[in-house]
Order: C-alpha cells, then structure tokens, then sequence
C-alpha cells in the first residue's frame, strides 16, 4: 500500500521538467541560461555528495554551472574574495557556498557577503526578512521544498495546527515562517521544549527536522496527521532514514514522506527554482 506516501521523487521530477522547459524557452529566445556558481571548502563527505548532486542537477535543466573546490584550510578572506568575484560575474545569477564550513571561517559573514539578489539558498537576512515579512525573494531551499510538496498533495495549511520540531535556521525556522505565511498555527519545538509528544497530538500537520535517526513515534501523532519527515539520517548499517520512525507513523498519519524520497529530492529542485528566479529577476 503506497497510498499515503508523499511522493518527493515525482513532484520534483515534474519541477525539474518545467525548469528545463524554461531554460530552453530562455536559450530559444536568445536569453542567457540560469548561471549557478557552487562552492566547496573542505573534504567533508556528506558535503561532497550534495554539491555532486546539485551540480548535476544544474547540468540536466540546462543551467551553466561552476564548481570551486577550495581547501579545508582556505581562510575567511579568500572565500570573501571568492564571493565578492563572484557577485560581479554576470554570468553567475546564483552563489551557493555548501555548509558546514571549517572552523576558521565565520558562517555568518559568508552568508552576509553574498549579493542578496544571488543568494539561492535564501539565508540572507534580506531574504529572511523578506519572508518573515510575507513578502518571499528567495526562500530557504527545503523549507520551500516542504511547502510545494504539500501544495502538490492538496493540503492547506490554512486554519490547521503545525507542529515544527527543530528550530534550525535553515529548515525550522524558516519553514515556521512559511506555514505561517499560509495561516496555519505554528508552534515551533525543540530540545528545550517539554512536553513533545504533548504538543504532537495536537498536531494536523508535523515537520520534523531534528537530525536523530527514527525520533518521532508514530504513538505520539495525531491520527490523521500530514508528516513532512525533513531529516536525513544515516543508520550503521548503511540505511538512510529520517527524523521519524517511518512504519509506527505511517499506521497513523494521513500522508507522510519517505526517506529517502521525500523532502530531499525537493530541495535540489528548489534551489534550481530559485536559479531560475533570481537569473529572471537580475536579467530582467
Ligand atoms: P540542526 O542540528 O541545525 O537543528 C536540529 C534542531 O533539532 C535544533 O533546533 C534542536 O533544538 C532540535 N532538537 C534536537 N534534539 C531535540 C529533541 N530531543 N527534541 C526536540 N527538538 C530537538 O539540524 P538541521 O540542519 O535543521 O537538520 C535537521 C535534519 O534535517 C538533519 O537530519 C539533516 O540532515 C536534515 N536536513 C535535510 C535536508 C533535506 O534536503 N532533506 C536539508 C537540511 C537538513
């Protein structure tokens, strides 16, 4: 029985496909593609198999894509310089530079030094802002990926109570704000918080971006509710699971995302949505 699952594979598939379409209407009409510039720092391996996938990504739809490589022991300076060479290029209309970076650098100076108008990943304060304020440029990519998949499956947020459990500031926050900007009752959970399965019954909608492997229970969920399972979890044995014990609340939920396919396969394609976006809105 596949019925209640959320298929994240197809709906990005289908977001993927306009994409391209785009992106050839853009070429056809003589129009630069969508330029994408992707920044590593560092040998980190989860990292270096999600800028392998974007990258990809990037090449399938058509866009230019520039990947840069940079030592673990790259100082905060060169990566500025990076950036700020990068913000000039017209070529390049979206800057991503790949998180966790090494310690030596300031996180959120690199986020602060990327043009806002090119910052694809949406965690700009301007961009932040913007969202928190109802009026999104370009929004978080997996926050936005959760919201799409909901729009694609039907389900409105509006009037409904939604629980978000992680406060982090790229998927918890920014996916609080979102529900929000859709009118539904957000309450935002996390470490601190002292009553979870408390606050989960109550729940028509759960996002659950945690980062421990199975955490929520399906007992804990309201029967009915809608799961959006956000983390990405590898067990010893090899296994990818998410933040939620995926049989106990597939026996309750309404509609719940796998994982793999679920969320993941949305944020890639988001980030090229907001490729898109901010190449049309800079070229005019
Ligand atoms: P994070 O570590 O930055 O934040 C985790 C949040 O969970 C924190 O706010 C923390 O307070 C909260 N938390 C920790 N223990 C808790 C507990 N016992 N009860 C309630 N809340 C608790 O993590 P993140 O970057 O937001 O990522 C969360 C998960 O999502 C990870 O598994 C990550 O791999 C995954 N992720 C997936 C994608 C995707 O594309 N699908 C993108 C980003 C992150």
């Amino acid at each position: 029985m596949n019925d209640k699952r959320i298929d994240g594979k197809a709906v990005a598939a289908e977001l993927r496909k306009e994409i391209a379409a785009k992106v050839e209407a853009r070429r056809a009409a003589g129009l630069p593609a969508p330029g994408l510039a992707v920044v590593l720092v560092g040998e980190d391996p989860a990292s270096k198999v999600y800028v392998g996938s974007k990258v990809k990504a990037c090449e399938e739809v058509g866009f230019l894509s520039q990947n840069f490589r940079l030592e673990a022991s790259t100082s905060q300076e060169e990566l500025l310089a990076l950036i700020d060479k990068l913000n000039a290029d017209p070529q390049i209309h979206g800057i991503l530079v790949q998180l966790p970076l090494p310690k030596q650098i300031d996180v959120q100076a690199v986020i602060e030094r990327i043009d806002p108008k090119k910052d694809v990943d949406g965690f700009h304060p301007y961009n932040l802002g913007r969202l928190a304020g109802k009026a999104p440029t370009l929004r978080p990519c997996t926050p936005y990926g959760c919201m799409r998949l909901l729009k694609a499956y039907g389900i409105d947020p509006m009037g409904k109570k939604a629980v978000v459990v992680g406060a982090s500031n790229i998927v918890g926050r920014p996916v609080a704000l979102e529900l929000l900007m859709e009118r539904a009752t957000v309450t935002i959970c996390h470490s601190k918080t002292r009553d979870l399965p408390g606050e989960l019954a109550q729940a028509d909608i759960v996002i659950a971006a945690v980062g421990i492997p199975q955490f929520i229970k399906g007992e804990w969920l309201k029967p009915g509710a809608v799961v959006i399972d956000v983390g990405i979890n590898r067990l010893e044995n090899g296994k990818l699971v998410g933040d939620v014990d995926f049989d106990s609340a597939y026996e309750k939920a309404s509609a719940i995302t796998p994982v793999p396919g679920g969320v993941g396969p949305m944020t890639i394609a988001c980030l090229l949505q907001n490729t898109l976006e901010a190449c049309e809105a800079i070229e005019g």
